[in-house]
């Protein structure tokens, strides 16, 4: 009998890519020993709104993104969101590990909207989103709790 293994949708810069505002990644050795028997579908709602890389960073400010300059990217998040859905629409995933403190991805945590460096207690519109929807979320941060699962 087929065991179905585990499915985890990850933020594509944890994997690797170079999906990151600045061009880099954050490449987590952990998330990819954890994944290494699971089926990974990786997933940036920043590339997928159609925004370039590198791009301007951006914060969340009253539930609103902006970047330093004040231009505000809702709409582009939005889309972005609706396509990340709409590509996992028909997977069954099991659990999300999503970057820590990004404007999409955070979980825990994410920067204030102020361009200072201070974090404060919530989540990036993605992982909102899919914690609204019942999916489970996971910050990667927190990724020792799954030991063994
Ligand atoms: S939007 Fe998410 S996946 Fe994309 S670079 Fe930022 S943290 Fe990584």
């Amino acid at each position: 009998m087929d065991v179905k293994r585990k499915c985890v949708l990850v933020s594509a810069c944890l994997m690797g890519e170079r999906c990151k505002y600045n061009g880099g990644h954050n490449y987590n050795r952990d998330l990819v020993d954890y994944v290494a028997d699971k089926e990974v579908i990786t997933i940036c709602p920043e590339v997928l709104a159609g925004l370039p890389t590198p791009r301007e960073p951006v914060e969340l400010r009253e539930g609103h993104v902006i970047d330093v300059a004040g231009n505000c990217y809702d709409d582009l998040f939005e889309k972005g969101i609706e396509r990340c859905l709409s590509e996992i629409a028909e997977k069954d995933i099991d659990l999300a590990v999503l970057q820590s403190r990004s404007p999409s991805c955070g979980v825990n945590q994410i920067y204030d909207g102020n361009f200072s460096g201070q974090k404060v207690a919530g989540s990036g519109l993605f992982a909102q989103k899919l914690k609204s929807l019942g999916y489970h979320v996971l910050d990667v941060e927190d990724i020792k709790q799954l030991e063994g699962k």
